[in-house]
């Protein structure tokens, strides 16, 4: 058995507190030479309004719907949504071998502002705050819908994440069943609280607080 512990260079499993699941660390690999791919930051020409944009004030959608000449932002149901509110809450059986249940839900898109060119940390304050109200506003309306279990709000950006239009916006989901990842989360949270009466996320918070090794800003 060894007696010292080094986590800047031993390779060690790691636990995710939040899923209960061990991930291997290889910190020494680091200090390897790279050689691959680096990705350079494309230069930003974009206009404030583009014509050509599904999300700008006043443009056609793919389906046809017009958008409103929208001042501040402007929230939708996604066209091309990963999930419909019209599916039939069934289930699908073949001899145990062969299982699937449907997933009913709803996605929203959400417009940040109607300028095309901006992203949401070069908007204004009270730009910011009216997006962070907006949110809480569709949170608290889906949340009435009793078969919704889950909701998330969440920002793809960039070409490299599959984002499809570089318009400032980001989306809604909302679900009629927990995600599998969410549950492990829940029952963990659940499981730490039980013995040490304490929420893991602020104890966390304050076991990081206090080492000050990965506190980037604090206000
Ligand atoms: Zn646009």
């Amino acid at each position: 058995m060894q007696e010292t512990f080094d986590l800047d260079s031993n390779p060690h499993t790691r636990l995710n507190i939040l899923t209960g699941e061990w991930i291997l660390v290889s910190p020494h690999r680091t200090k390897r030479p790279w050689q691959g791919k680096v990705e350079e930051v494309s230069a930003d020409n974009r206009p404030e309004y583009d014509e050509k944009c599904y999300l700008c004030p006043g443009n056609s959608r793919a389906d046809g719907d017009q958008n409103p000449d929208y001042k501040a932002s402007f929230v939708f149901k996604n066209d091309f949504g990963a999930l419909l509110e019209e599916t039939p809450l069934a289930s699908f059986n073949e001899a145990d071998l062969l299982v699937a249940n449907n997933q009913k839900g709803i996605c929203k898109v959400i417009s940040f502002t109607p300028k095309h060119n901006l992203t949401l940390p070069e908007m204004t304050l009270p730009e910011i705050t009216a997006v962070v109200e907006l949110w809480q506003k569709e949170f608290n309306s889906l949340a009435e819908n009793e078969w919704i279990k889950y909701i998330q709000i969440f920002e793809n950006k960039g070409d490299i994440m599959g984002c499809s239009n570089p318009h400032p916006h980001g989306q809604i989901w909302a679900q009629s069943d927990i995600p599998l990842e969410i549950a492990k989360e829940s029952e963990r949270q659940k499981a730490y609280y039980a013995v040490h009466k304490e929420s893991l996320l602020s104890a966390y918070l304050k076991l990081e607080l206090k080492k000050q090794e990965r506190i980037l800003f604090r206000k």
